[in-house]
C-alpha cells in the first residue's frame, strides 16, 4: 500500500502542542511564584500582573489540550486499529462462532420472511388438517381430501 503523506495540520498541531503546553505552565508558574504577593491585599488593581499572567496562562495551557488530541489524532487512530487487529486475533475462534451463530439466525430469519412473502403472493395455502400447501381456493385438500 502506498504510503499517504500526512496533512500538514496535523504536524503544526504536533508542534504547537507543547510549546501550549509549557508557555501555559510557565504563566501559570510565574503568577502563582513570582508575581504573587499574599501580603497584598485581594484587589483588582493591586493583583493586575498576577491575574494578566495567570489568565492567559491557563487559557493556553487549555489549549494545548486539543492541540495536542488534533495532533495525535492520526497515531492515537492507528493504536486503535492495531488494538483491534490485536483483539480480534486474540479472540479469532470466539468471534468466528459469533458470526457464524449470526449468520444461522439472519438465514432463518430471511428463510421465515422469503417464506412469508411467498405464501403472502401466491395463491395457496395450507391444509387445515394435513398441512399440505393447496390451492387458495380449493375446497377439498388434494392431499388428505379433507374439506376446508
Ligand atoms: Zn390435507
Amino acid at each position: 500500500m502506498a504510503k499517504v503523506e500526512q496533512p500538514k495540520v496535523f504536524l503544526a498541531l504536533k508542534i504547537l502542542s507543547p510549546i501550549f503546553f509549557l508557555v501555559g505552565l510557565t504563566l501559570i508558574i510565574l503568577a502563582v511564584t513570582v508575581l504573587a504577593d499574599v501580603t497584598r491585599v485581594m484587589d483588582v488593581e493591586t493583583r493586575f500582573p498576577e491575574m494578566a499572567c495567570l489568565t492567559p496562562g491557563v487559557f493556553i495551557l487549555f489549549l494545548s489540550i486539543p492541540c495536542f488530541v488534533m495532533g495525535y489524532a492520526p497515531k492515537i487512530n492507528k493504536i486503535a486499529i492495531k488494538t483491534a487487529k490485536y483483539v480480534q486475533q486474540e479472540n479469532y475462534d470466539d468471534l468466528t462462532d459469533i458470526a457464524t451463530t449470526s449468520a444461522e439466525i439472519t438465514k432463518d430469519a430471511v428463510t421465515i420472511t422469503a417464506k412469508a412473502i411467498r405464501d403472502g403472493v401466491s395463491d395457496t395455502k395450507y391444509c387445515k388438517h394435513c398441512g399440505a400447501l393447496i390451492d387458495r381456493d380449493s375446497k377439498f385438500c388434494s392431499e388428505c381430501g379433507k374439506e376446508q
